[in-house]
């Protein structure tokens, strides 16, 4: 699982006049683990969308190993190896895990979502081989033993693991998290972070977003702090923690 370089310049967004995102740089290197943090209404999820094309820049670039990908749709930028998790749990309910996993690794073939819902012929080999990548990534996420259940049925700790699971089976090169350990137990956040951890040593490149600070500190190789939509801070976590701005803007409560 070979990681892409990500560089942002000069991304802005707005919504009605306001800012989400302005002006933003980011630079993170193959293989690195970035962590984006920041109050909330700072610009982390909008980051996200701009970088994985569910919304489009006002101004700015986003580069994949140098290549622009800003115009591209998100469907094209998912087939590149860009993955983006976001909040809030987007299962299909009467699904279960395997089949919900499935849909990752159409998601990122050409052959795509619809021809497998239709159930074209010329699919079903295609299909038993996406289906023992998505066995390997429940596996992998610990949720091997739920593959046939309904989807709604799982407790949110799993739902959590499940998007994850969907995620890595569409083989990400740039993996995008957005607040992957809210609503879990510490013991799944623990596993969380193990399996983070694992797959930064695999070489992914990912950025994560995350409100609990002391669990991504420990993990980034890297932090960036976004505060009413730009960046005020970079550096490593014991830099970022050390920064006045960080403080005043959000460590300080
Ligand atoms: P964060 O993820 O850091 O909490 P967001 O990126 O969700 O912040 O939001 C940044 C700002 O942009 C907020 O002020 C939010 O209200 C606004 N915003 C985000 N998405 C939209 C949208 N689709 N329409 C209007 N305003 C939005
Ligand atoms: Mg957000």
């Amino acid at each position: 699982m070979m990681g892409v370089s990500i560089s942002v310049a000069g991304a802005s967004r707005a919504f009605g006049g306001v800012y989400a995102v302005r002006e933003v740089g980011l630079d993170v290197p193959p293989g690195e683990l970035r962590a984006v943090i920041g109050p909330n209404g700072a610009g982390k999820s909008t980051l996200f969308a701009l970088i994985g094309g569910q919304l489009a820049l006002d101004a700015g670039t986003v580069r994949l190993d140098g290549a622009r990908i800003d115009r591209l749709p998100a469907h094209r930028r998912a087939r590149l190896g860009v993955s983006v998790v976001f909040q809030g749990a987007r299962i299909f309910p009467r699904m279960t895990a395997l089949e919900n996993v499935m849909v990752g690794a159409h998601t990122a073939t050409r052959s795509g979502f619809l021809t497998a819902a239709l159930r074209l012929p010329a699919h079903a080999r295609s299909e038993r081989l996406i289906a023992s990548r998505a066995r390997a990534s429940l596996d992998r996420v610990g949720l091997a033993q739920w593959a046939d259940r309904p989807a709604e049925s799982l407790p949110l700790g799993q739902q959590r693991a499940l998007q994850l699971a969907r995620a890595l089976c569409g083989r990400p090169r740039l993996l995008l998290l957005d607040e992957p350990a809210s609503g879990l137990r510490t013991g799944e956040r623990e596993h969380l972070a193990a399996l983070l951890a694992e797959l930064r040593s695999e070489g992914l490149t990912m950025l994560l977003v995350e409100h609990d600070v002391g669990f991504v500190m420990r993990l980034a190789d890297r932090v960036t702090v976004l505060d009413l939509g730009r960046v005020i801070a970079e550096g490593s976590p014991a830099e970022v923690r050390a920064d006045p701005a960080v403080i005043a803007a959000y460590l300080g409560d």
